[in-house]
């Protein structure tokens, strides 16, 4: 099947062709043909899967066609963080440069002047992130009743990041007569009643969990006495893996700044990406890893959810993550789209019930990744030792370098609850909190700016295409 065969336009599958793609994904092949019928929409995708194509592509077509108003765009993608926004105008702009559109980017951190005038000029494609849609809306430099196709993405990230009751405000403001398009990742209950309030009679298409089906990452779980030991069981990993580019996954803020300085004191081109840098420092960090400037990125869950970062060899999880299903996010930064890529799970005595869990949610036992150099702990009782395959054994003759070590390993702090073995069903606002704390409610439009409860303005570099962009 090709991109033709979903009924795509040829000035879009040239636009496709361009960009390198000449099959559709499993999610792309179900979801392009029910949308250019103007059919509601459930999809359960994670990122990793293609989705983004899946709406972007269609919406082209569909948007080809009609007159742009001032201050009534004629869709609407609304995303939880201005960096999934921002990618998804990336999208737009490769996929619509043989088509006649206007899009805009509402995003926190960004002049709203400019964002007011691009509106008054006519939108075809608003992308926005909640709160500051409502901003705008609240302020009344905005009109959605010609707004006739709308799209949710990550619902059940906007979910953990309490924006439900805004975008049940701004889907009561959209004509009732829309198309809706709906993804998310999983269906906890307020979600659910989300669709069923919200979306017509929608095709429902569930594709397959990239950590529980997707052969094309390798899943390791490694074993370490504690967690003072994790760094060099992480540097042994780093130096003998064949690592090219790495994102490495920690459970706090602190973790994620400490390891990286701890690396970068090795002698690792690492880096870092967490809630508490501004949005400039993290689109810089972000650019650097892209460019290859550096190959590690240390990340929190928060910062590093749904970016798409082409070509990562290596996921390590430092810690192991609370919720299992970030689990699957994380780990889906490799192996995308057809590449290959490889997964560890450091697991120290205290990651033993979250690691339970993930083996829950994903349906099967991962296999133990022996390590040498002392780091490694016995078999988690009533576990079998089942060996990695002999390929899969470190090859230390590979490595390429011998940085200095001068760090030595530091205790983390006391380990919290451990969260109940609730996978995917319980809404995140209903779990115990965890330390690097999700909004669970917002205050006022006017206070939260954007996502992931960070106020304050973007100071760093804008991209083009940040405020209006003619496609
Ligand atoms: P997404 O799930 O939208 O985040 O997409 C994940 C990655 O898959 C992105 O890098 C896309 O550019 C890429 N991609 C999208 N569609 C295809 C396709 N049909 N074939 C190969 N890669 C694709």
């Amino acid at each position: 099947m090709n991109f033709a065969d979903l009924g795509l336009s040829e000035e879009l599958v040239q636009a496709v062709t361009a960009k390198g793609y000449d099959t559709p994904t499993p999610i792309q092949a179900q979801a392009i043909p029910s949308v250019l019928m103007m059919r509601d929409l459930i999809a359960i995708a994670q990122t990793g899967t293609g989705k983004t194509a899946s709406f972007v592509l269609p919406m082209i077509d569909i948007l080809a066609h009609g007159r742009r108003r001032a201050m009534m765009p004629r869709s609407l993608i609304l995303e939880p963080t201005r960096e999934l926004a921002a990618q998804v105008a990336e999208n737009f702009e490769a996929y619509g440069k043989n088509h006649d559109l206007k899009m805009a980017l509402l995003i926190g951190g960004v002049q709203m002047g400019d964002q007011v005038k691009a509106l008054n000029e006519g939108v075809d494609v608003l992308i926005a992130t909640p709160g500051r849609l409502m901003d705008l809306f609240e302020r009344g430099k905005i009109l959605l009743t010609g707004c006739d196709l709308l799209v949710i993405d990550e619902a059940d990230r906007m979910l953990d990041m309490g924006f439900i009751p805004d975008i049940e405000t701004i889907c009561s403001k959209l004509p009732a007569t829309r198309q809706t398009l709906l993804f998310s990742a999983t269906m906890p209950p307020p979600i659910k009643k989300l669709a069923d309030k919200f979306l017509s009679n929608p095709k429902y298409i569930e594709v397959a969990r990239p950590a529980s089906t997707n052969t094309q990452i390798v899943q390791f779980k490694v074993p370490v006495a504690s967690s003072r030991v994790k760094r060099d069981a992480l540097r042994e990993l780093l130096r003998t893996d064949n690592v090219t580019t790495a994102m490495i996954f920690c459970n706090r803020k602190t973790t994620v700044r400490e390891l990286a300085k701890s690396l970068k004191a090795s002698g690792f081109s690492a880096g870092e990406i967490h809630g508490d840098m501004d949005q400039s420092a993290r689109i810089a960090e972000l650019d650097r890893f892209k460019d290859g400037t550096i190959n590690i990125l240390c990340c929190s869950d928060v910062a590093a959810r749904g970016l798409d970062v082409k070509g990562v060899s290596h996921v390590f999880n430092f810690d192991t993550p609370w919720h299992p299903d970030d689990y699957v996010h994380r780990v889906g930064r490799t192996g995308r789209a057809g590449a290959t890529g490889r997964a560890f799970t450091l697991i120290a005595p205290e990651d033993q019930e979250a690691i339970e869990n993930v083996e829950k949610l994903t349906g099967g036992k991962l296999t133990v990744y022996e390590l040498g150099g002392g780091t490694k702990a016995e078999a988690p009782r009533g576990e079998s030792r089942d060996e990695a395959p002999r390929e899969d054994k470190p090859r230390r003759e590979r490595a390429a370098r011998k940085p200095r070590e001068v760090d030595e390993a530091r205790p983390e702090r006391a380990p919290r609850e451990v969260v109940e073995a609730r996978p995917e069903r319980a809404p995140r606002s209903e779990r115990s909190p965890k330390p690097e704390p999700r909004r669970e409610k917002r205050a006022t439009s006017a206070q939260i700016k954007d996502d992931a409860g960070e106020l304050g303005e973007w100071n760093g570099p804008v991209p083009g295409f940040l405020g209006v962009s003619a496609l």
